[in-house]
Protein backbone atom coordinates (compact mmCIF):
# COMPACT_ATOMS: atom_id res chain seq x y z
CA UNK A 1 0.00 0.00 0.00
CA UNK A 2 0.84 3.27 -0.68
CA UNK A 3 2.31 6.15 1.88
CA UNK A 4 0.82 9.66 2.50
CA UNK A 5 2.96 12.25 0.65
CA UNK A 6 5.41 14.17 1.86
CA UNK A 7 6.51 16.14 -0.60
CA UNK A 8 5.06 19.37 -2.56
CA UNK A 9 5.40 19.25 -6.13
CA UNK A 10 4.04 22.17 -8.33
CA UNK A 11 3.53 22.84 -11.47
CA UNK A 12 7.30 23.85 -12.08
CA UNK A 13 8.48 21.04 -11.62
CA UNK A 14 6.15 19.39 -15.12
CA UNK A 15 9.18 19.46 -17.27
CA UNK A 16 11.32 17.05 -14.80
CA UNK A 17 7.98 14.41 -14.44
CA UNK A 18 6.98 11.83 -16.40
CA UNK A 19 3.52 13.45 -16.81
CA UNK A 20 1.92 10.89 -14.34
CA UNK A 21 -1.42 13.54 -13.67
CA UNK A 22 -1.90 12.38 -17.83
CA UNK A 23 -1.69 8.25 -17.02
CA UNK A 24 -4.71 7.77 -14.93
CA UNK A 25 -8.08 8.95 -13.84
CA UNK A 26 -10.16 8.98 -10.51
CA UNK A 27 -13.82 8.71 -10.37
CA UNK A 28 -15.05 9.09 -6.63
CA UNK A 29 -16.97 6.17 -5.13
CA UNK A 30 -20.46 8.18 -3.97
CA UNK A 31 -20.77 6.39 -0.62
CA UNK A 32 -18.06 5.41 1.80
CA UNK A 33 -18.29 1.58 1.41
CA UNK A 34 -19.34 -0.39 4.55
CA UNK A 35 -20.98 -3.88 3.83
CA UNK A 36 -19.57 -6.97 2.20
CA UNK A 37 -22.30 -6.38 -0.98
CA UNK A 38 -20.75 -3.00 -1.49
CA UNK A 39 -17.27 -4.48 -0.98
CA UNK A 40 -18.05 -7.31 -3.28
CA UNK A 41 -18.45 -5.47 -6.21
CA UNK A 42 -15.02 -3.29 -5.05
CA UNK A 43 -13.29 -6.65 -5.42
CA UNK A 44 -14.69 -7.07 -8.55
CA UNK A 45 -13.05 -4.34 -9.91
CA UNK A 46 -9.53 -4.89 -8.22
CA UNK A 47 -9.62 -8.22 -10.17
CA UNK A 48 -8.96 -5.86 -13.14
CA UNK A 49 -5.47 -4.86 -12.92
CA UNK A 50 -6.12 -1.58 -14.28
CA UNK A 51 -8.22 -0.66 -11.37
CA UNK A 52 -6.69 0.56 -8.41
CA UNK A 53 -8.48 1.94 -5.21
CA UNK A 54 -7.31 5.77 -3.37
CA UNK A 55 -8.93 5.32 0.56
CA UNK A 56 -8.14 8.90 1.68
CA UNK A 57 -10.12 9.69 5.11
CA UNK A 58 -14.00 8.41 4.18
CA UNK A 59 -13.28 9.17 0.47
CA UNK A 60 -12.89 6.34 -1.85
CA UNK A 61 -12.50 6.86 -5.21
CA UNK A 62 -11.41 4.23 -8.28
CA UNK A 63 -8.16 5.09 -10.20
CA UNK A 64 -7.84 3.31 -13.72
CA UNK A 65 -4.92 3.24 -14.52
CA UNK A 66 -3.89 4.18 -18.42
CA UNK A 67 -2.64 7.20 -20.44
CA UNK A 68 -4.37 10.37 -21.77
CA UNK A 69 -4.33 10.10 -25.57
CA UNK A 70 -3.38 13.54 -25.61
CA UNK A 71 0.10 12.79 -23.57
CA UNK A 72 2.64 12.56 -26.50
CA UNK A 73 6.11 10.66 -26.38
CA UNK A 74 7.86 13.63 -24.67
CA UNK A 75 5.11 13.64 -21.85
CA UNK A 76 3.69 16.48 -23.20
CA UNK A 77 0.51 17.59 -23.83
CA UNK A 78 -0.56 17.61 -27.69
CA UNK A 79 -3.46 20.13 -27.00
CA UNK A 80 -2.53 22.00 -24.49
CA UNK A 81 -4.39 25.00 -25.23
CA UNK A 82 -7.39 23.45 -25.88
CA UNK A 83 -7.12 21.23 -22.55
CA UNK A 84 -10.06 20.74 -19.87
CA UNK A 85 -10.07 23.57 -17.21
CA UNK A 86 -9.54 19.91 -14.57
CA UNK A 87 -6.04 20.06 -16.39
CA UNK A 88 -5.27 23.69 -16.36
CA UNK A 89 -6.13 23.60 -12.37
CA UNK A 90 -3.95 21.02 -11.75
CA UNK A 91 -2.26 20.91 -9.42
CA UNK A 92 -4.23 22.73 -6.64
CA UNK A 93 -1.74 25.27 -5.32
CA UNK A 94 -2.22 24.49 -1.66
CA UNK A 95 -2.08 20.69 -2.09
CA UNK A 96 0.74 20.30 -4.91
CA UNK A 97 0.99 17.20 -6.68
CA UNK A 98 2.37 13.64 -6.77
CA UNK A 99 4.88 14.16 -9.07
CA UNK A 100 6.17 11.21 -11.27
CA UNK A 101 4.51 8.17 -9.00
CA UNK A 102 1.16 7.44 -8.06
CA UNK A 103 2.46 6.70 -5.20
CA UNK A 104 2.53 9.66 -3.38
CA UNK A 105 -0.58 10.18 -3.61
CA UNK A 106 -2.59 11.46 -0.46
CA UNK A 107 -3.96 8.49 1.12
CA UNK A 108 -4.07 4.43 0.91
CA UNK A 109 -3.51 3.08 -2.67
CA UNK A 110 -4.94 -0.95 -2.63
CA UNK A 111 -3.48 -2.53 -5.91
CA UNK A 112 -4.90 -5.71 -5.54
CA UNK A 113 -8.24 -7.29 -4.23
CA UNK A 114 -6.40 -9.40 -1.65
CA UNK A 115 -4.94 -6.04 -0.40
CA UNK A 116 -7.96 -4.70 0.34
CA UNK A 117 -9.39 -7.85 2.03
CA UNK A 118 -5.86 -7.67 3.99
CA UNK A 119 -6.72 -4.41 5.29
CA UNK A 120 -10.71 -5.32 6.00
CA UNK A 121 -9.47 -8.38 8.28
CA UNK A 122 -6.24 -6.99 9.95
CA UNK A 123 -7.18 -3.31 10.35
CA UNK A 124 -11.14 -3.33 10.12
CA UNK A 125 -11.78 -6.86 11.73
CA UNK A 126 -13.63 -8.08 9.37
CA UNK A 127 -14.70 -11.85 9.72
CA UNK A 128 -16.04 -11.68 6.31
CA UNK A 129 -13.02 -10.13 4.63
CA UNK A 130 -10.43 -12.92 6.48
CA UNK A 131 -12.37 -16.24 5.10
CA UNK A 132 -12.70 -14.48 1.75
CA UNK A 133 -8.71 -14.11 1.82
CA UNK A 134 -8.67 -17.10 2.82
CA UNK A 135 -10.67 -18.68 0.25
CA UNK A 136 -9.46 -17.16 -2.58
CA UNK A 137 -5.79 -18.53 -1.40
CA UNK A 138 -7.18 -21.91 -0.89
CA UNK A 139 -8.61 -21.90 -4.47
CA UNK A 140 -6.06 -19.81 -6.66
CA UNK A 141 -4.27 -22.50 -8.71
CA UNK A 142 -0.63 -21.26 -8.69
S1 LIG B 1 2.28 15.05 -11.77
FE1 LIG B 1 2.76 17.16 -11.15
S2 LIG B 1 4.87 17.53 -11.86
FE2 LIG B 1 4.03 15.74 -12.97
S3 LIG B 1 3.20 16.57 -14.86
FE3 LIG B 1 1.52 16.45 -13.37
S4 LIG B 1 1.46 18.48 -12.40
FE4 LIG B 1 3.46 18.29 -13.46
S1 LIG C 1 -5.62 16.65 -21.91
FE1 LIG C 1 -3.44 17.11 -21.81
S2 LIG C 1 -3.08 17.91 -19.74
FE2 LIG C 1 -5.07 16.89 -19.75
S3 LIG C 1 -4.67 14.77 -19.08
FE3 LIG C 1 -4.56 14.78 -21.30
S4 LIG C 1 -2.41 15.11 -21.81
FE4 LIG C 1 -2.73 15.70 -19.67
Amino acid sequence: MAKKQEIYFNGDDCRFCNGMCCRYVTIDIEKEPRSEDRFDEIIWWLFNPNIKILKNGHTWSILVMGKCENLNESCKCDIYEARPDLCREYPPEEDGCHFDSIKRLEGTIFNTAEELLTYLADDRKKEWAKKRLEKIRATKIL
